[in-house]
């Protein structure tokens, strides 16, 4: 099976309880490999066109102040399936009712501030790894 990569991005709400080790182990422990990572403060603006899928939905405002509200860690994970092994890991969008061992009920705080995103398809993956980066920064 072929190696696949997906864009991770722990959220300011992890980044700001200093949880991003914690969140890495549990993506080194399911098998991905973090073949890409930086530490950025997003604007809101950059947080619009990340989330544009979502611009009609009555949470994308909020959503997007959230995410420009303090640095977030971006991430390239490469595995195997990498995709829905990391969506896997991460549990459903809502941490009260994510499966146990997830990070999201780990440690998510309610349905907005989940701690992580993850890319949900192959051509989603790709268009948002390159949102955030250039191919010469990903090192597999
Ligand atoms: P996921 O991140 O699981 O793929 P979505 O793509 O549906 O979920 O939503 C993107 C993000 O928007 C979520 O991770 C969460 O931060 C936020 N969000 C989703 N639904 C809600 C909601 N009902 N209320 C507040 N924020 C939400
Ligand atoms: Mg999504």
């Amino acid at each position: 099976m072929p190696l696949e990569r997906t864009l991770s991005i722990i959220k300011p709400d992890a980044t700001k309880r200093n949880i991003t080790g914690k969140i890495n182990a549990k993506l080194e422990e399911a098998g991905l490999r973090i073949v890409a990572q930086k530490r950025i403060r997003m604007t809101k603006a950059q947080a619009e066109g990340f989330y544009a899928v979502h611009e009609a939905r009555p949470f994308f405002n909020d959503l997007c102040n959230a995410m420009s509200s303090a640095p977030v860690v971006v991430q390239v994970l490469e595995s195997e399936n990498a995709i829905a092994k990391n969506r896997e890991i991460m549990g459903s969008t809502n941490p009260a009712t994510a499966d146990a061992g997830t990070i999201r009920k780990e440690f998510g705080v309610n349905i907005q501030d989940n701690s992580v995103h993850g890319s949900d398809s192959l051509e989603n993956a790709k268009i948002e790894i390159a949102y955030f980066f250039r191919p010469e920064e990903i090192v597999g």
